[in-house]
Order: C-alpha cells, then structure tokens, then sequence
C-alpha cells in the first residue's frame, strides 16, 4: 500500500482503536424510549401533541430564534422557507455549487433556479469576495430588483450553507445580500450547535433551516424546522406546512395550497430527548476533533479542517483536506480506509457536475472544484472519543 493512505490509517486507528468504525451514527442514550413510549400511550403520534410543540419551543430556546416549525425533513423545511422568503417560478437562487443535492432541490421545487456559486477555503462555504466579484460582472439592476444580465431572470435569495457544520462568513455574505437586495436564507441543515461570533448559525437571514435526518448530529428519524424572528413568517409556516386549514372546529377550509409538512409528535418525541444530549455531543465531538488533530499532526500532505476564526462549529462531519499535490491519492485513500472497516466518504458531486443540474447558470467555480477532488470526511459520530 501506498504511503500516504497506510498513514492516513494508523492515524485513525491510534484514534479510533481496532474497531470498525461507520461516518456517523445516531446515539440513544437520553429519554428517547420513555419519551417515545410515552407518546404512544398519550395516542398523539401524528401531527398534533404535546412533543412537536415542546420541540418547536427548545429548538427555538436552543438556538436564540424566536421561533421554530418543526417539519417532516429539512428539504421541506428549505422549501417553505424559500416561498417565505418570496422566490417565485422563475426566480434565481445563489447556492454553493459543494454542498447536498437538498439545497439546490428545493429552490427547483418552487420551479426557481439554482445559480451556482463557488465557496472559501477558509469556510467551505460560500466565498463573499468571489460572490461580490461575480455579481458586479452579472447582475444589473432593474428597478428595485437585481437580474442576472445574461437570463434575465430576477435574482432573488442566497442560501449559504455551513458546510459539516462549519460557519461561513454570514457577516460579508449579509453585506452582499443587502448590496444586491437578495433575501438570506440559510441552510443550517449541517450546523445545529455551531455559532458565528457567539450567535447561532441558521439565525442570521431572514430564515434558516435545520435538518434531523439521521446521519444529522440529532435526529428524528426524520425531521426538519425552519427557524425564524418574525413571527408572522413563522405563523404563516406552519399553516402552510399543515395544509393551510382554517382553525375551526369542523369546517375543511384551506385558504391558500398548503403542504402536508408537518412533523409528527412521535418524531418530536425522540427531537426532545436527543435535544437534551446536545450539549454532550458537541462535546464529544470536539474532543474528536482535537484527537484527529493530534494524531494527524505529523502527517505532510493533508490537514484537517478546523473552525473558521471567530466560530464554534458542532464538527458535525470531521474533514480531511489534501493538499493540492495529494489530490490524485484521494480515491486510493478511500479505498484502503474503507477495506479497513474505517468508513470515509469524498464530498458530494458539484451541483453542477449533476445530471439534471448540468445547464444552469453558475459562477467560475475553482475552488469548489479544487475542494471536491480533495476532501475526505472521516468517522465523526458522537461517542468515538
Ligand atoms: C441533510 C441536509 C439537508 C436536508 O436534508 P433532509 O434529509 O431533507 O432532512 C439540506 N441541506 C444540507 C446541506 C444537508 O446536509
């Protein structure tokens, strides 16, 4: 075997031990069976009860948002908040071309259209000064709105991502929001628990949006929440993810085309007790996170990926980033750390590189690109240090 992948695996293994070990697994250790039961025998396992409100309020204590709706996953909850937001059919939306296909997925649902744009070294998410330079090359103003030259369309929202829970830059991406009359909705799907100087990520644009898939750092099975301060956009979430019914006692009256988004108590149920062991996750991993870094310390041709200055990141995903000249051993590294029972996983495919993404306006993209051949996730669940 080659150098560099046989050290890659003696640094997970003096970290990881002998064991096998997955990318990252859910952890039930808290209230979840009492909870769960406890939601069975109340009958409430749909999408009225106790746990789903009791979710909404923690969420909403939690991360500092006035309030949360919770939904069935946090494509959904993208969704309603991009229609909050105002994006309309035709409208295009700035996305990170490196991030999951769920983001890029909801702005299509709304028969919008993703414009792709390139992220930061230093963040892995989207780069402010690369946004500000495309922008001043492609947008022109056109009465209050901004379009983009070449398709006309409007510009209408950014969707920054905070990639493996890492922030990115909110305050230099807020200035090009409000520089171009773009509504900030961000993709907090990765970050629960991280904080860009001190406040939570996934609060900072008008809306923000939160996923608890399974492979999440807290799950419900599935779920999602849209986080928000207005309360009427938030108001006016919930209605829309409950099938926009009128409240009344007997009449079906829906006044406008709602969703059935609405997360089920039981899911809630188990979002309430995984919200309790949080603070212990977190934890665990950033002492994983300071294990790797020590153990990876000798190692030339690669770095790991650390919290941007001034951020807390959950280190949801720990990240492994080659350097330039390593790049063509990625797939030998996956390989050989994936035949050793350690799973590693590359970065997604660019949104841009996807099939039914292929024809869709986007920015130079250099560094998503060079980032996509270079990165390497590594076992992160909490409880592996
Ligand atoms: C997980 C995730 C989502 C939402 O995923 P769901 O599986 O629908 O809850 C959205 N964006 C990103 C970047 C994600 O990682």
């Amino acid at each position: 075997m080659n150098a560099l992948p046989s050290a890659i695996i003696d640094a997970l293994r003096a970290v990881l031990g002998p064991e096998n070990a997955t990318l990252h697994e859910p952890r039930f250790q808290g209230h979840e069976q009492r909870y769960v039961q406890d939601c069975i025998a109340s009958t409430f396992v749909s999408s009225v009860g106790a746990y789903v409100d009791r979710f909404e309020r923690e969420l909403a204590d939690y991360t500092g948002a006035r309030r949360a709706v919770a939904v069935v996953n946090g494509t959904a909850a993208l969704q309603i908040a991009l229609q909050l937001a105002g994006v309309e059919a035709k409208d295009e939306v700035i996305v990170p071309a490196l991030t999951f296909v769920a983001t890029a997925n909801a702005v299509h649902y709304l028969g919008a259209v993703p414009h792709f744009a390139d992220s930061a070294k230093n963040t892995l998410g989207l780069d402010p000064t690369a946004l500000r330079d495309w922008l001043g090359a492609t947008a022109e103003r056109s009465g209050d709105a901004w379009r983009n030259r070449h398709t006309g369309r409007r510009l209408r929202a950014l969707v920054p991502m905070h990639t493996f829970g890492h922030p990115c830059d909110l305050n230099a991406l807020l200035s090009v929001a409000h520089d171009y009359r773009l509504t900030l909705v961000e993709d907090a799907a990765e970050s629960l628990g991280s904080r860009y100087h001190s406040r939570h990520t996934g609060t900072f644009g008008r809306l923000g949006t939160l996923s608890f898939n399974g492979n999440k750092i807290i799950t419900t099975g599935g779920g999602g929440a849209i986080l928000t301060d207005d309360k009427h956009l938030a108001d006016h979430a919930k209605h829309l993810s409950t099938t926009a019914k009128v409240p009344h006692r007997w009449d079906y009256m829906h006044d406008e085309i709602g969703y059935n988004f609405r997360m089920p108590n039981i899911n809630a149920a188990l979002g309430c007790a995984q919200l309790e062991q949080l603070p212990k996750f977190l934890a665990s991993k950033r002492r994983l996170a300071a294990r790797y870094r020590e153990a990876f310390a000798g190692l030339e041709q690669a770095s790991l990926m650390q919290e941007p200055q001034g951020c807390e990141s959950n280190y949801w995903l720990q990240t492994l980033i080659l350097d330039e000249a390593a790049a063509d051993q990625r797939d030998a590294i996956l390989t050989a750390t994936n035949d050793a029972g350690l799973m590693t996983r590359p970065a997604w495919t660019l949104m841009h590189q996807l099939p039914p993404y292929r024809d869709f306006p986007l920015a130079p993209l250099p560094m998503a690109e060079s980032l996509a051949r270079r990165l390497i996730n590594l076992p992160s669940s909490a409880g592996l240090a």
